[in-house]
Order: C-alpha cells, then structure tokens, then sequence
C-alpha cells in the first residue's frame, strides 16, 4: 500500500462538520458509533487538513482571557468557526483521516497513538541522514507501467494512488504515482507483463490501496487476473478494513470468495485501539468467506514501542482469527525519521513478546532493503541457534 492522491472537496468536508458528534471530550478511548454512510461518502467527508483534526479533537489552542484579563493559551476549544488551512502546493503528502478512524482517537489527548500515525508535524521537514524519497527500491523495480516485480514467483500492481488515510511514517509518501497515471491507468501493461512471466504465481494488489477502487474498476481487474491460466494467488495489501470497514461490502466478499484464485487479505494495523468491533465484525466476515486475513504492522515510536501494547496488539488479533505476520523495521523514508525505533530496541521487544505470546501470535520482524530478494529478518545473532 502507499499513500493517497489528494482531490479537493471542501464542500462535502464542510457539509461532514455538522454529522459528526465527538463521542466525548476526554476519558478513554471510546467505540466509534455504527457506520452510517457508505465507504464512498467516508472518503468524501475525511478531514483533509491538520488544523481541522485537531479542531475535531480539541487541541487547538486559542486565546481565552483569565481573571488578569491577560490572554492564555487554551488546549481543550473546541473552535468550529476557525478556518481550515488547506495544503499548500507544495505539501506533497496532505492530511487525509476519515471519521471513522477520528472516532477511535482519544479526545484532547496529543500523544494518542492513533493520532501520532496521522498528524502531520514539522519534524516531518527536518532532513536526516540515511532518509530518502524511495527507501526500498520501488523505482528501480518497476517492470511494467504500474507494476514492480522484486520477488521470485509474485508481482505487485500498483492498483491507485489513493488510500482511506494517510499514514505520515508510509514508504511511499514521495512515489511518483501520477507518473503511472493512476488515476484511470490502464491494466494492460501490468497484464501483458504477467502473461509474459509464466513463474509468476502470485499476484500483489497493493498502491496506494486498492480497496479505493470502486466495485467495477476492482471487479475489471479480477476478472483480467483470474484469465491468467498460471496465476494462482491474489494478495490484496490494505488498510481500507482497519479505517473505514464499510468498504467490505457484501459484493466484496462475494466476488473474492468465489474467485478460483486463493485469495489472501493482509490488513495493516499497528496498535489495539485501531481495532474496534466493527472493524473485527468486519474482518469477522471475510474470514467466514473463507478469505485468510493477516496482520503486518510497523513498528513506531510513540505508538507501539511497547512490549505490552504489541502483546495486546497481537493477542486481540488472534482473538478474532488474524494471523500477525510481520512486525516491520520503519522503511527509512524522508520525513519519518520521528518514527524510527533502533533494531536493538525491537529485538529487545521481540525478545519480551516470545515471552508473553504464545509461538503462532509472534509476527516476523523484518526489514525491507533495496535489491535484496526477501524481506530480512531482525534476528539477534547472539541468540539464535541458542
Ligand atoms: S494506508 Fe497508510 S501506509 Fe498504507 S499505503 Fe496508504 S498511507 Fe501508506
């Protein structure tokens, strides 16, 4: 998956303000109210600038006069009138969070970790070292307009530019998907490339997310795969069940469960809070359509760099029939290095979990490196083999 290509509807953001109710103003993390509007709607009312979320959160800070009569600053206002910055043409990666992921973020509370993951902050604009625009190599894999073939047996379409959120830490933030004219590409040269490739068994959705794309643009790109006698396995990559759940609609489930290709779901997740009882309701679904689900998550400071929280994380999932797969190394990204948590650290938080899991709720923790044939796995060599 990679990050969403921004359209302007001002208008439908404006006419969500009055929908929206915060569940409340403090206290814990509360379940999101029952969706109410179709998954096509949840994208059009995102919030698509920072000062808006935290409007919506209560943590904008405006002037209130105290007893002096002096002007303090306050966190907790809820000011509906303010103007709502738009990106400037320059910002290459806008603010894009939908109600539905609002409604799990705790109000008034700036460390929430959910809130961490998608509101953009200047340390977004300092430059660190060993941080660049395409960390894992997608440029130089690009085999096919719209299609990166990295590894032996599978290849992966990049499907749209647009995802149901934008994550400030995602490895393609900077991808150059205008370039592959995302927004009403044609599956031709990604077909023609998989018909060619006879080895290739595996086939990745991936983006941007392709759950954005609408039921007759997916259902198209399906039916083209499914026609490739040698293909066997579909993978969809996204986050699109996690943040807005409606998208898996009785049509989705349908048409994946009766594909002849074995069809695999990996959802993206990296903290419990994420994970409410309709998004497991939701998954809950498809698993009983007979589409495997795994989790991978990424591994962030400030978020889940706990061995408690990973541990809750993990448990929650197999509770409810997903499968942790991998724990991922941050992809060193420009504008993400806030994010990065040392490899020791994580292997020490491995280390903690092989205690607290049992063996099939461990996810891998691996690191993806430019040119290299597989993800790496982040195993402390004075251990193994012990
Ligand atoms: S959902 Fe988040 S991490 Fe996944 S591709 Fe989109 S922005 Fe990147």
């Amino acid at each position: 998956m990679a990050r969403c290509e921004t359209t302007n509807q001002s208008n439908e953001i404006l006419a969500a303000r009055s929908e929206f109710v915060p569940t409340a103003l403090s206290g814990g993390v509360s379940e999101s109210a029952a969706p109410q509007v179709d998954w096509q709607t949840a994208m059009r009312r995102a919030i698509r600038c920072s000062d808006e979320l935290r409007r919506k959160l209560g943590l904008v800070e405006t002037s209130s006069a105290n007893p002096t009569g002096q002007s303090e600053p306050s966190t907790t206002a809820w000011n509906e009138s303010d103007a709502c910055e738009r990106p400037s043409g320059k910002d290459s990666f806008p603010t894009f969070v939908p109600l539905e992921y609002l409604a799990r973020i705790r109000p008034g509370d700036p460390d929430d970790p959910l809130l961490r993951q998608v509101l953009a902050t200047p340390n977004e604009d300092v430059d660190v070292d060993g941080f660049s625009a395409d960390p894992v190599g997608d440029r130089v894999s690009v085999a096919a307009a719209g299609l990166l073939h990295k590894y032996q047996g599978r290849a992966l379409i990049i499907t749209t530019g647009a995802c149901g959120i934008h994550c400030r830490y995602c490895f393609r933030r900077e991808f150059p998907y205008t370039l592959l004219g995302s927004r009403n590409r044609s599956w031709t040269p990604s077909l023609d490339y998989l018909g060619r490739h006879p080895e290739i068994d595996e086939v990745l959705l991936s983006g941007g997310d392709p759950l954005t794309l609408a039921d007759p643009k997916l259902g198209e790109l399906v039916d083209a795969i499914e026609a490739i006698d040698h293909v066997r396995r579909l993978r969809f990559h996204t986050r699109m069940p996690i943040v807005i759940p409606q998208r898996v609609t009785p049509w989705l489930i349908e048409r994946l469960s009766t594909s002849r290709l074995a069809v695999w779901m990996v959802v993206h997740a990296n903290h419990p809070n994420e994970l409410d009882r309709h998004v497991l309701a939701t998954i809950g679904k498809l698993i009983d359509a007979g589409i495997p689900v795994l989790n991978q998550a990424v591994l962030l400071r400030g978020v889940n760099d706990d061995a408690q929280v990973l541990a809750d994380l993990c448990l929650k999932l197999v509770d409810h029939r997903i499968q942790p797969y991998y724990l991922h190394q941050l992809d060193r990204v420009r504008g993400a290095a806030h994010f990065e948590v040392p490899v020791e650290t994580g292997m020490q938080l491995m280390e903690q979990l092989r205690g607290m899991l049992p063996g099939y709720a461990l996810p891998s923790y691996v690191v993806e490196q430019a040119g290299a044939d597989s993800k790496t796995p982040l195993v402390d060599q004075n251990k193994s083999g012990q």
